[in-house]
């Protein structure tokens, strides 16, 4: 049985007050259910890391950062590495946002440098991949993602995706309002599992969490997560706010 995850990703919204009462508010909520194999994490902003984990010391929320530097040290004004966040206690990190794709220029080639960087510092990887509209409208989504997965992680070694969880975000539904259907996050998820399979081995591939992202809210959830090889969401903009959250945390 795979582990379940939502996830949320607050991107650069919150204050520290805010981002404090946002993820106490979670937690009060979710402290409460029976989550049992459910992981639920919350990515705030740099700044108001070591005040979200302050904040969730007794709490079953975990706190990942939103990216880290490729590498490990140096005169990279503005960037934050991975001892950074190691030495803070942050356990858990996403890589390869496709906005940090888009406006930053982040590669594969580059996203591989910080996975191979992520086990130094003990911090598990939420790996963000996903076509754009146009490779979906030309039939080429499978291939691009294939790609992206083949150039950043097909390098690991099997006993390195302990630390693996992916999570397709079609770069066409994120922050749009379009979803990407059950049946076709399905579709994506259950080849993503086999090209791991084929990879390495079925078991390894039967093992990863593979979440979805794209304008997931309480109104799509439930019938998204039902799909069997999706495993969770990655959420942005229903992250914000705590209602909203914790009914896609519960729609798992
Ligand atoms: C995201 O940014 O990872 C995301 C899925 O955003 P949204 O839920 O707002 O589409």
């Amino acid at each position: 049985m795979r582990t379940k995850i939502v996830a949320g990703n607050w991107k650069m919204n919150k204050t520290l007050a805010e981002s404090k009462a946002l993820v106490e508010a979670i937690s009060d909520k979710v402290n409460g259910d029976k989550l049992e194999d459910t992981r639920v994490i919350v990515a705030p902003t740099y700044v108001n890391l070591t005040g979200v984990l302050d904040s969730t010391e007794d709490s079953v929320v975990e706190v990942a950062a939103q990216n880290m530097h490729q590498e490990e040290s140096g005169a990279y004004t503005g960037e934050i590495s991975g001892a950074m966040l190691e030495d803070i206690g942050v356990e858990l990190v996403i890589l390869g946002h496709s906005e940090r794709r888009a406006y930053f220029g982040e590669t594969d080639e580059l996203l591989a440098k910080k996975v191979d960087l992520s086990y130094k510092y003990n911090l598990e990887v939420i790996f963000c991949f996903g076509e754009e509209l146009e490779d979906r409208k030309s039939g080429n989504h499978f291939k691009v993602v294939e790609s992206q997965l083949k150039n950043a992680l097909f390098h690991l070694e099997a006993e390195d995706w302990r630390n693996i969880i992916l999570a397709y975000e079609p770069v066409w539904a994120i922050g749009t309002g379009e979803t990407a259907s059950p049946e076709q996050a399905q579709e994506m998820h259950a080849f993503i599992r086999k090209i791991i399979a084929d990879k390495y081995t079925q078991n390894l591939a039967d093992g990863i969490s593979i979440l979805y992202g794209g304008s997931v809210k309480p109104a799509n959830a439930v019938e998204i997560f039902s799909k069997p090889d999706v495993d969770g969401g990655l959420i942005g903009g229903a992250a914000l706010n705590v209602d909203d959250f914790v009914a896609i945390v519960n729609a798992i």
